[in-house]
């Protein structure tokens, strides 16, 4: 039975970590519960700061969605400007929006920094028009980034198929802020380069029990105690054990298959300026190239429920669609991932108890905004000063009906998909 909790990222991953188990019991300034990209980042930024730092990993690192996305570094959220800015205000949208719109600089830069080698291919990032009223909401996005700065531009239908290669784009917004990476990579990059500056990274280290104690928190797993003053817990949509800290979010499949390397003829044909993309469709799909040139394509699903063969026949389909050159590749690799999603898609900060922080619900935009959040959360602890944090904390985050709106999700999805793959 195919086993869709194994990534191609695990495969093409050339950073190595060399992580024990937490055995026995120790003492930190900040203990950190979850290895992915938030917890990494705020574990990089702690210990380069000086502190004393742990993180505990249930598993290994980026075993949540940091190993298994797309690896689009987008500049911003899934929101428009203006969204951002209804939710929280002028002041705090537009503090969010500086900083997201940083965060891929933020991220190439700690790259760079660390020489991780995580593919890093800063060519920015193509939001297609699946169709012209897509290319409608596309010219919108398009006026409010503009208006805040971003340096975005508009193409139309054929300067997007000259770009993408693909007869099926209607329009592209281009931002050259962004790019790809190997996303699991640059978690394990990201753990390496804090094991380095002096974090304590411990994997296979569930958290079991988190507690306060005089002065501070002590985190139990099952061989051994963190002592720590303060704590971030960066669970996310892989949350385990821990139930009095749960974090509320509707929790959405998404999936991804990958051909095996293309041919340099083929590679010569699809996206030849190397920019990763993703659609305006409600139930969207992603395309990107890695460095091997395997083509990746994603949509939202649950490739081990009812749907998964569905949602594979839609994925062939829409393959042909895009580029009708690889009708014939075979789909050999397939995976899939859970995303936090939030109701208004903007992430939480929740405080869980005195110095202890959480954040969670990144909306399916998590490598630069995780990368932040980690830092600034990290930042904020350290130097006791909640203005530093990107959003408000909040002492409580609950969401209503989380189980039947999965549901709804992906039966919508492979309702579409059902539909798609027989037209
Ligand atoms: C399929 C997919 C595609 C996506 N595509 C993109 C994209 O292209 N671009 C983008 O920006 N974002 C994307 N995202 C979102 C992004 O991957 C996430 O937002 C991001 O990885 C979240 O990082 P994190 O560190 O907060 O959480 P995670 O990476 O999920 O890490 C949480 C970790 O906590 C650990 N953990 C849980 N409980 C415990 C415990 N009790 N003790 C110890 N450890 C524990 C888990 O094992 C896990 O490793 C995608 C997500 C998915 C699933």
């Amino acid at each position: 039975m195919a086993d869709y909790d194994q990534p191609l990222w695990q495969a093409t991953n050339s950073e190595r970590l060399d992580a024990p188990s937490l055995i026995g019991d120790v003492t930190a300034d900040l203990a950190i519960i979850g290895g992915g990209y938030t917890g990494c980042s705020a574990a990089l930024t702690a210990a380069q700061a000086g502190a004393s730092v742990c993180l505990l990993e249930a598993h290994q690192i980026g075993h949540g969605g940091s190993g298994r996305n797309v690896g689009l570094v987008n500049a911003g959220l899934w929101l428009p400007p203006d969204e951002i800015r209804a939710h929280l205000g002028q002041t705090g949208g537009d503090r969010l929006i500086k900083l997201l719109a940083d965060a891929p600089s933020e991220v190439f830069a700690r790259i760079e920094a660390h020489g991780m080698a995580c593919e890093p291919m800063r060519n920015g990032t193509l939001h297609c028009a699946h169709s012209v009223a897509g290319y409608r909401d596309l010219k919108a996005r398009h006026a409010q980034l503009s208006d805040a700065g971003a340096p975005v531009q508009l193409l139309g239908v054929e300067r997007s198929r000259q770009r993408t290669g693909s007869p099926a784009v209607h329009g592209a917004l281009f931002d050259p802020r962004a790019g790809t990476i190997q996303p699991l990579a640059y978690a394990v990059g990201l753990a390496r380069a804090a094991q380095q500056a002096g974090a304590r990274i411990f994997t296979q280290s569930p958290v079991q029990s988190l507690r306060q104690d005089a002065g501070g928190w002590i985190l139990h797993s099952h061989t051994g105690t963190v002592r720590a003053r303060s704590v971030i817990q960066a669970t996310n949509a892989y949350h385990q054990g821990l139930a009095g800290t749960a974090p509320a979010y509707v929790s959405v499949y998404y999936f991804q298959y990958a051909t095996a390397p293309l041919s340099d003829n083929l590679r010569a044909s699809i996206l030849p300026e190397g920019e990763g993309c993703w659609d305006t469709g409600l139930i969207m799909t992603s395309f990107r190239l890695d460095r091997a040139g395997r083509f990746v394509i994603g949509g939202m699903g649950d490739l081990g429920g009812a749907g998964g063969s569905v949602h594979k026949a839609w994925a062939r389909r829409k393959l042909a669609e895009l580029y009708p050159q690889l009708t014939d590749q075979a789909l050999i690799e397939g995976w899939h991932g859970r995303i936090a999603m939030t109701s208004d898609h903007i992430p939480k900060i929740t405080a869980i108890g005195p110095n202890a922080l959480a954040a969670h619900g990144f909306s399916g935009r998590g490598i630069g905004p995780g990368t932040v959040f980690g830092h600034l959360m990290a930042q904020s602890l350290l130097e006791d000063d909640p203005s530093l944090l990107p959003v408000p904390s909040v002492p409580g985050y609950s969401e209503n009906w989380t189980g039947l709106r999965r549901a709804f999700f992906e039966t919508g999805a492979a309702l579409t998909h059902l539909v798609k793959a027989r037209l």
